[in-house]
């Protein structure tokens, strides 16, 4: 949303409660790690307000928000004052926005030449402000308000990738350096999961768990905390007798590297604002493959001379800007809730929503998983929701903004019956699913079945949409997964919209379909919790059908991959006749695939090996490159250590690929992995 769709306040009693509001949010944000609402809603409140004081100089208040910076340190801290204030930064939200930026640098530096910028990733996380001594790490402080920061020494000290002692030694006397530290996604994951375990209350971003973990009393819980720091400027600096600092922003970053510290490795010099822009679009097509949470992009001049001619404003340089990206998260209204019937049973709560733009697209649905996350959010028709989509991940609601809750809010009930076919719902004890028990008497568990089973990644039977699947299970033409190879012409172009030539191509495509491979079929066959990396492991293990269907829970167990909950579905789903029966009909429809030849684990190439992924892979997903090693028996484990053979790093490895470095272990990039992958094909 642009600058101009925002209305300033109308009376000066409407400006001072939005005053008072974005107080409040501050206070939450900065101060508590909990925010209550989106920062996209912050950012338009903010905007307003901006706007409303540029238009209404005299009632400005000097405890505005725009008039500083952050929020108060915490008394628990003792407090330290920046020698060099801690600034925010100006946002730009559109290009025209970066373009008006540039316009104004050049009218300043009364330039028509082009200007060169640094661009950088734009970290979710804290600032921090690293103070060094002759080389030595001597404080660390948050941003605070600006110019008081609290004292966060001991906790930045456990950071692994905050050198303690900086490396080389032409470094000045004293040098402040400055970066963002954040918490990658994947430790976030993990932090959460464990604080769900234990009934903990969640952090609501990693943003917030940053914060939350460095501002700890006792810096063994920061330790505990999968934290890493980013340096992206120098603060305060006395060289000494050190050689001056290089002129331009981004050969200070580099500097800062050969000091031993992290800098994005995504940074890049733009010759021109038109390049700024085409920065922008790349990383944004990135972004949610990088390994940390960003917002935008910061843009800064690249000439420390230019910069110091363009100096500051009250709150923020004039020579930097942050192009923030489209928020992944926005406030909507929860209208209706739905329960959707899914292919093994599993009833879903599914939210209406008032549509919002949300991560670059409308949103009007978002899955409210089960009865559990239901009642983790404390969420009832009419509440006003934080939504969240980010990259292809389906719409979460993440939490309810409890002050804007309408006094006819209802709450949610789970029905007894399947809505579909009226079959009694239950739920196993131990499990927070609840289950229509239909099985393939109810339509929607049939519909589903089909659906995943002529899927892409499955039978990959082309044309075959989930609108046609609706029609050919409501007009009875198919009951089971079976029926389909059955189809007969005149019936298929029978159906609404449906030509000779579509029903011609249909038929055509199930034909080619039943040449198949064994993990497409296991994949297809829809075991619960068998997805499609395990199908190849089951394939691999047992090379034929028989061997698979025949195995205990022992057998079962040696694959990679399989636990004992697969296992029992898996023995589950082949003891049950019906299923064996539809495997002999598929069989006998003409369904085959060639049996795969069986290598003992320490026959296979990797067999000793142990590989670490990380940071961005451009050419395959994660999974496929895991799935992939594991097939030639690699081992592929999470995290680096003395034990791991290979790492591959891709854009955006960060601690990882430090760790690996300090312990010698080999590095190479996804072009190696994918010629080493072909080698053993
Ligand atoms: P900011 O976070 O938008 O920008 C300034 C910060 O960017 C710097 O302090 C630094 O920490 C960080 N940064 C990351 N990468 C950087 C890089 N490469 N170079 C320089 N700086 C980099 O500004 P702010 O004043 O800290 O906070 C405003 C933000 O906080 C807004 O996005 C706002 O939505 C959010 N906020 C949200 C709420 C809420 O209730 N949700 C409340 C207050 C503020």
């Amino acid at each position: 949303m642009s600058q101009q769709n925002i209305e300033p306040c109308a009376s000066r009693e409407e400006y001072l409660a939005l005053v008072a509001t974005l107080q409040r949010y501050s206070h939450e944000y900065y101060v508590q790690d909990a925010p209550s609402v989106p920062d996209a809603e912050y950012d338009r409140l903010f905007r307003q307000l901006q706007a409303t004081e540029q238009s209404q100089t005299e009632w400005v208040v000097a405890d505005s928000p725009s008039q500083r910076v952050g929020g108060k340190p915490l008394a628990a801290f003792s407090q330290v004052d920046h020698r060099v204030p801690m600034l925010s930064l100006d946002n730009a939200f559109n290009d025209e926005d970066l373009e008006d930026f540039n316009r104004r640098n050049q009218e300043r530096l009364a330039t028509n030449s082009d200007l060169e910028y640094g661009c950088e990733p734009k970290l979710d996380g804290i600032a921090v402000s690293l103070m060094y001594h002759n080389g030595v790490l001597q404080q660390g402080a948050t941003r605070g308000d600006g110019s008081t920061g609290e004292d966060i020494t001991q906790n930045v000290k456990t950071i692994g990738s905050i050198p303690l002692r900086l490396q080389g030694d032409d470094f000045p006397e004293i040098l402040e350096v400055r970066g963002e530290i954040y918490m990658p996604k994947e430790g976030f994951a993990h932090l959460n999961q464990k604080a769900r375990d234990k009934g903990e209350k969640e952090f609501a971003n990693p943003r917030n768990a940053a914060a939350g973990s460095l501002r700890q009393l006792d810096s063994k819980i920061t330790a505990s905390r999968p934290l890493e720091m980013c340096a992206y400027s120098v603060g305060f600096v006395e060289l000494g007798s050190a050689p001056e600092l290089p002129e331009k922003h981004t050969d200070i970053l580099y500097k800062l590297r050969d000091w031993g510290f992290l800098i994005n490795a995504q940074m890049k010099v733009a010759a021109n604002i038109k390049e700024c822009i085409s920065y922008y679009q790349h990383i944004a097509e990135v972004r949610d493959e990088l390994a940390y949470d960003i917002d935008g992009i910061v843009f800064k001049v690249n000439s420390s001379e230019q910069q110091q001619r363009l100096g500051f404003v009250s709150r923020a340089p004039r020579w930097a800007i942050a192009y923030k990206f489209p928020a992944q998260e926005e406030v909507t209204i929860l209208q209706d809730v739905e329960f959707q019937v899914g292919r093994t049973g599993a009833i879903t709560p599914v939210a209406r929503l008032e549509p919002v733009f949300v991560g670059g697209v409308t949103v009007s649905n978002a899955t409210l998983h089960n009865r559990d996350e239901v009642a983790r959010l404390g969420v009832k028709v009419g509440d006003t929701v934080i939504v969240r989509r980010a990259g292809d991940v389906i719409p979460q609601i993440v939490s309810v903004v409890e002050d804007r809750r309408p006094d006819n809010a209802t709450d949610i009930t789970f029905p007894e019956q399947c809505p579909v076919c009226d079959s009694p719902v239950v739920s196993k004890e131990g499990e927070v699913v609840a289950r229509c028990t239909g099985g393939l008497i109810c339509a929607a568990q049939r519909k589903e079945a089909l659906k995943h089973f002529v899927s892409r990644k499955a039978m990959d039977v082309d044309g075959l949409g989930d609108k046609l699947i609706d029609q050919l299970v409501e007009n009875g033409l198919v009951e089971s997964m079976a029926d389909l190879f059955h189809l007969e012409l005149n019936a298929v172009s029978a159906l609404e919209r449906m030509a000779e030539k579509s029903a011609q191509n249909l038929l055509q495509a199930l034909e080619q379909a039943k040449q198949t491979s064994l993990p497409r079929f296991l994949f297809a066959l829809g075991i619960r919790e068998v997805g499609e990396a395990t199908a190849r492991n089951l394939a691999q293990h047992f090379g034929n059908l028989d061997a698979l269907m025949s195995a205990n829970a022992d057998k079962l167990l040696e694959v990679s991959d399989v636990g004992p909950i697969m296992a029992e579905f898996i023995l589950g789903f082949f003891a049950d006749s019906r299923n064996r029966q539809e495997i002999e009909r598929l069989q006998a429809a003409g369904v085959q695939w060639p049996d795969i030849e069986v290598k003992a684990a320490d026959e296979l190439p990797m067999n000793d090996l142990t590989y670490v992924l990380t940071g961005t892979l451009e050419q395959m997903s994660r999974n496929e490159a895991k799935a992939a090693l594991q097939e030639l028996g690699a081992k592929v484990a999470g995290s680096v250590s003395a034990k791991t053979s290979v790492l591959v790093a891709g854009p955006g490895a960060g601690s990882k690929l430090k760790k690996a470095q300090d312990l010698g272990v080999e590095i190479i990039d996804e072009d190696a992995l994918i010629a080493l992958l072909q080698q053993h094909r």
